[in-house]
C-alpha cells in the first residue's frame, strides 16, 4: 500500500525518523523543512507552519508530486522554556502558534481532501508534558494538552468519513530538543523513567507507523504514550 504521507518538521529528529519509518513501510513521504537541504530520498517541501499561505503551497506541491495527503503527521514543534513570572507574551503565543495553531493549519488543509476521499489518517505529536505538566513549560504544556482536545474533537467530526485522528505523546527522546538539557537534569529524568533510558526517535516512529497502518484501523481519539513508562499510561 503506497500512500501519500506528509510529516511536518520531518527534516530532523523525531519527524525524520517518522518519515523514514513510513517510507520503509512503502508510503511516498514528503517532509516540510524551513531552511537548509531536505533529507535525501524524501520529497522536501519548504514550509513554515506558522504561515497559512506556506502551508497551502506545501500541500499543493505534495498533491502535484505524490497525490493528495492521505497520512498527515503534525510533528513540528518548538520550546521556549521559562518560569511563568519570566515568560513574555511572545514566548507564550509563539509556542502556541507553532505547536497548536500549526497543527490546526495543516490538519484543516489536509481534511479538505481526506473528507472527499472518505479516508485518512492524522497523527499529532504531543508530549508527556501536556498531560503531566512541567515547571518552566507552561506555554509548551498548554500547547501539547491543547492537541489532545483538538484531536478528540476532530476524531468525532471525521469518524463517519473514515478519517482517524490520534495523538502520540512521547516522553524524553534523544534529539536536538533534549540535547540542550544539562547532564544532571538528564540523569534525574532517567531515574523517573521505568525503562531507565531516553527513547530513540525510532521508538516514536514505530508507534506512528502502527497507528497509520492496518493496526490502527479501529483506533481514533486515542493518546498513545511512548515514554518508557514515565506517565504510566496517561
Ligand atoms: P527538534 O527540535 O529536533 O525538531 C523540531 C522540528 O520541528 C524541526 O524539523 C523544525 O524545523 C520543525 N519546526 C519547528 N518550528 C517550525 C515551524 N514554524 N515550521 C515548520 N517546521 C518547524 O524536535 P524533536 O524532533 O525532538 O521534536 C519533534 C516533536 O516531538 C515536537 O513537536 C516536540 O514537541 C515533540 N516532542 C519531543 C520530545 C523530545 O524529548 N525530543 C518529547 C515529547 C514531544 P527546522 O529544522 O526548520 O527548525
Amino acid at each position: 500500500m503506497s500512500r501519500s504521507a506528509l510529516v511536518t518538521g520531518g527534516n530532523r529528529g523525531i519527524g525524520l525518523a517518522i518519515a523514514r519509518e513510513l517510507s520503509a513501510g512503502g508510503d511516498q513521504v514528503a517532509v516540510t523543512y524551513r531552511s537548509g537541504e531536505p533529507p535525501e530520498g524524501l520529497l522536501g517541501v519548504r514550509c513554515d507552519i506558522t504561515d497559512s499561505a506556506q502551508v497551502d503551497a506545501a500541500f499543493k506541491q505534495v498533491e502535484e508530486e505524490q497525490g493528495p495527503v492521505e497520512v498527515l503527521v503534525a510533528n513540528a514543534g518548538i520550546t521556549k522554556d521559562k518560569v511563568l513570572a519570566m515568560m513574555s507574551e511572545e514566548d507564550f503565543s509563539s509556542v502556541l502558534d507553532t505547536n497548536l495553531t500549526g497543527a490546526f493549519r495543516v490538519a484543516k488543509r489536509a481534511v479538505r481532501t481526506m473528507m472527499r476521499q472518505r479516508s485518512g489518517r492524522i497523527v499529532l505529536i504531543s508530549s508527556v508534558v501536556g498531560l503531566a505538566g512541567s515547571g518552566g513549560q507552561t506555554n509548551y504544556a498548554a500547547s501539547k494538552a491543547g492537541l489532545v482536545g483538538f484531536a478528540r474533537s476532530l476524531a468525532r467530526e471525521l469518524g463517519s468519513r473514515n478519517v482517524t485522528v490520534n495523538v502520540v505523546a512521547p516522553g524524553f527522546i534523544s534529539t536536538d530538543m533534549t540535547a540542550v538539557l544539562p547532564e544532571e537534569r538528564q540523569a534525574d529524568i532517567k531515574k523517573n523513567v521505568p525503562l531507565g533510558r531516553f527513547g530513540a526517535p525510532e521508538d516514536v516512529a514505530r508507534a506512528v507507523r502502527f497507528l497509520t497502518g492496518e493496526g490502527g484501523a479501529y483506533i481514533t481519539g486515542a493518546v498513545i504514550p511512548v515514554d518508557g513508562g514515565l506517565g504510566m499510561g496517561h
